[in-house]
């Protein structure tokens, strides 16, 4: 894991953390387990009860901060690569991977084949490439 990745889920884990100390204290609760998915499991159960609470506007606040740094850690430069399935190249073991790129980037978004870089597809072609994914799907 790089170290700005690591440290992003360390601050996550502090902030999640912290707030749902703050619910733990209040209602008097067992703590859950100081893990992300765990604190996350726990701070949504209590959402409703978080949103009336007079802090409801910091815990928004620090939880969409600590997001869009993660994101853009995640994502530097904006562009999301989302997998989208198997390539329908005739005898490609590749998978296929959405690559996209903010508005206004030098680069189109396009989809990418892992294996063959001949197996690319332009926006302006995805949604014949659906067609011949979902016939793929239906020959086989
Ligand atoms: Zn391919």
């Amino acid at each position: 894991m790089n170290p700005a990745a690591a440290e992003i889920r360390s601050s996550i884990l502090t902030v999640l953390a912290s707030w749902a100390g703050l619910v733990v204290e209040e209602r008097r609760l067992v703590p859950p387990a100081r893990d992300l998915p765990a604190l996350a499991r726990f701070l949504c159960l209590h959402a409703d009860w978080l949103t009336s609470h007079p802090a409801a506007g910091d815990i928004a606040d620090e939880i969409y901060d600590i997001t869009r740094l993660a994101r853009s850690i995640a994502y530097p430069n904006n562009v999301r690569r989302i997998h989208i399935g198997y390539c329908p190249g005739a005898d490609c073991a590749g998978d296929l991977v959405a690559v996209i790129r903010p508005r206004g980037d030098l680069l189109p978004s396009e989809i990418i084949c892992t294996v063959s870089s001949d197996h690319a597809w332009p926006t302006t072609w995805w949604t014949k490439l659906a067609r011949q994914i979902q016939g793929q799907g239906e020959s086989s």
